[in-house]
């Protein structure tokens, strides 16, 4: 399956990328781009910048940048193929899909899900329609879970042998390569194939859009030697701290309801949907990471953390506060009496007494307090310094200094602590806090530096090069992917691939020459999407986005000329600049050559090449 490229681009280009960003960011018109505060890091001063014109997006704190359909991956974190078809949804575009394959980026991604949907299927008819599915089906009814809700979460069976799956790929032809990628089978030493799930209920995972990125699977058995959840490994569709468990099936009503709870285990999550609690997410498996919370954020701000009542639970749940802490989250912290969980609780007690629980959800400083009052920290003086310190760390976390002394005051009633030494102890973590975002600010501009210079230091010839000469590369590169198909073939005229001295920028410019010299239209925009390495992609980007590129350069000319950006006069300029400068080092080389040349005729050709050489630049010269 496959979307024409034409198609892609015309999709490309009837979405203005201002007005799909500003559905997420907020952004303010700034001289002739947007600004706003980046979602993929957090800021307190926009360095998030959109251009209308160029149709692409760029972070200057986290280097995140690209076009539309860049935006919608990372942002929702889905696929390329499914940016383009949310795109074209939005737009009323209807996509028709070609036969042949299309790029390979495109459809090894397509592969895979394709073998998880197909494989997932074959689980969950295990255990809905196999005999040997038996005592999954028995599992499933002890824990009171219907046979609806193991459909609607795809729940499924693997069965106890070790070639069951093997055999169905190998009937189904599904190629097996894909399959080891994918974490659903593994080889012996000598090569022979056996299955990586066996004898285990299965849980798949999906993207926020449902789509099946990875299985988990539990043992039938808490007894069995195995270990209880075995998780697929990550792949190029599955990147563990990206996703988070039920996401698809609450975001609705995490949206309607503008809260969203977050609980530890698969079966929590599905028991609690099952008796009508649907905004819940579940982290399953890792702690809370960050990226799950960014995610999180683009439907709600609140969030209520329900983890078991266990020592683990509530060791989680401290950790998680400060993710979500920083992150401008809303916190609150439910419990569940000792003994239970989340799905034995909603089971013995029904919706009701479940929500009633919800809602007496205390704010997390008056939890990790009554933490520490249970054990008895506030009654020892020397613990409970350390109680306080401990207390007030998340505290500094909060950007909004009002929020914070509230907190703080309702803390010191409470509890009854004094004010002013928690106080104390908050300015001490605030500093603290300072101190480690300059140095990761610090460590974040050295990485980027290296960066730079180990991408213009990628060839010793580049030391030779002055600075305007690299800087001429960069003008070329920006041309050949924003500059459309006139530009790219008056470029690959005048230029070769091996012109480019840069590394870089001949990788660059080879994967424009191969779509040039493929004889494919070529549309300015979506030549970005052809770029797979991320390295080159952020640095293409910089270089789009660069300041000392086009767009400044073309604030000091006149209006005229500013409505042309893409003039051949400027054109004309860089391709002739870079022109030069390759005749120079021509006829540098003719120059050596006719030094060391004996034979009279061999001469008297160089000496002529010099001079064609030496005409050509100074007819360029002249301009
Ligand atoms: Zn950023």
């Amino acid at each position: 399956m496959r979307i024409p490229e034409s198609k892609i681009e015309e999709i490309r280009s009837s979405a203005s990328i201002v007005d799909i960003i500003s559905e997420f960011v907020q952004l303010r018109k700034r001289g002739k781009n947007f600004i706003g505060l980046c979602p993929f890091h957090s800021e307190k001063t926009p360095s998030f910048t959109v251009s209308e014109e160029k149709q692409i997006f760029n972070c200057f704190g986290c280097h995140t940048g690209g076009n539309v359909f860049k935006f919608l991956m990372e942002y929702e974190k889905i696929s390329f193929i499914e940016a383009v078809q949310e795109l074209a949804e939005k737009l009323g575009i209807t996509l028709q899909y070609d036969e042949e394959t299309g790029t390979e980026k495109q459809t090894e991604q397509e592969f895979l899900y394709e073998i998880n949907t197909t494989v997932g299927k074959y689980y969950s008819d295990n255990l809905l329609y196999s005999d040997k599915g038996e005592t999954a089906r028995k599992y499933f009814e002890k824990r009171k879970i219907k046979v609806q809700t193991m459909r609607s979460f795809g729940l499924g069976y693997a069965f106890p042998g070790r070639d069951d799956l093997v055999n169905f790929l190998t009937e189904k032809k599904i190629d097996i390569t894909r399959a080891l990628k994918l974490g659903l089978i593994s080889s012996y030493e000598d090569g022979r194939l056996y299955d990586k799930f066996s004898d285990r209920i299965i849980f798949p995972i999906f993207s926020p859009n449902g789509r099946v990125v990875a299985f988990a699977g539990r043992v039938l058995e808490a007894e069995q030697k195995a270990a209880k959840y075995l998780n697929s490994p990550e792949s190029s569709i599955y990147i563990k701290g990206r996703v988070l468990y039920g996401l698809s099936h609450a975001k609705d009503e995490i949206r309607k309801q503008n809260k969203a709870i977050i609980v530890e285990g698969y079966m929590d999550l599905i028991s609690l949907h099952q008796n009508g609690i649907k905004n819940v997410v579940a982290v399953s498996g890792t702690a809370l990471t960050e990226e799950q919370v960014i995610l999180l954020s683009r439907y709600t701000k609140n969030v209520v953390l329900l983890f078991d009542a266990d020592a683990a639970g509530i060791k989680a749940s401290m950790r998680s506060i400060e993710i979500l802490l920083k992150k401008d989250m809303e916190i609150k912290i439910a419990s569940v009496p000792a003994g239970e969980d989340p799905d034995s609780f909603i089971n013995k007690f029904g919706k009701e007494k479940f929500e009633d629980t919800i809602r007496r959800a205390q704010n997390f400083l008056e939890y990790q307090s009554a933490q520490y009052e249970s054990q008895g920290m506030f009654d020892d003086p020397a613990k409970m310094t350390e109680a306080i310190r401990e207390l007030v760390k998340p505290l500094a976390l909060i950007n909004d200094e009002l929020k914070r002394t509230l907190l703080l005051k309702n803390i010191s009633k409470k509890f009854n602590l004094r004010e002013r030494l928690l106080e104390e102890e908050l300015t001490k973590s605030l500093k603290e806090q300072n101190r480690n975002s300059i140095r990761e600010s610090e460590r974040k501009a050295q990485a980027q530096k290296l960066k730079e210079n180990i991408n213009v230091l990628s060839e010793n010839k580049t030391s030779l090069m002055n600075e305007s000469n690299i800087i001429n590369e960069r003008e070329l590169i920006e041309l050949l992917y924003i500059g459309g198909a006139e530009i790219i073939d008056n470029i690959f005229k005048n230029i070769r691939i091996e012109d480019f001295e840069i590394e870089i920028h001949r990788n660059l410019a080879i994967i424009v020459f191969e779509a040039y010299s493929s004889g494919k239209e070529l549309y300015a925009g979506s030549l970005l999407d052809k770029v797979n390495n991320d390295n080159e992609q952020n640095y293409l980007i910089e270089i789009i986005t660069d300041k000392h590129s086009i767009s400044s350069r073309w604030e000091e000319v006149s209006d005229s000329t500013k409505d042309n950006k893409l003039s051949t006069k400027y054109v004309t300029d860089v391709i002739r600049k870079k022109r030069i400068d390759i005749l120079n080092k021509m006829i540098d080389e003719n120059f050596k050559k006719l030094k060391s040349v004996q034979d009279e005729t061999e001469k008297l050709k160089l000496m002529r090449n010099e001079m064609e050489l030496k005409n050509e630049r100074s007819s360029l010269l002249r301009g």
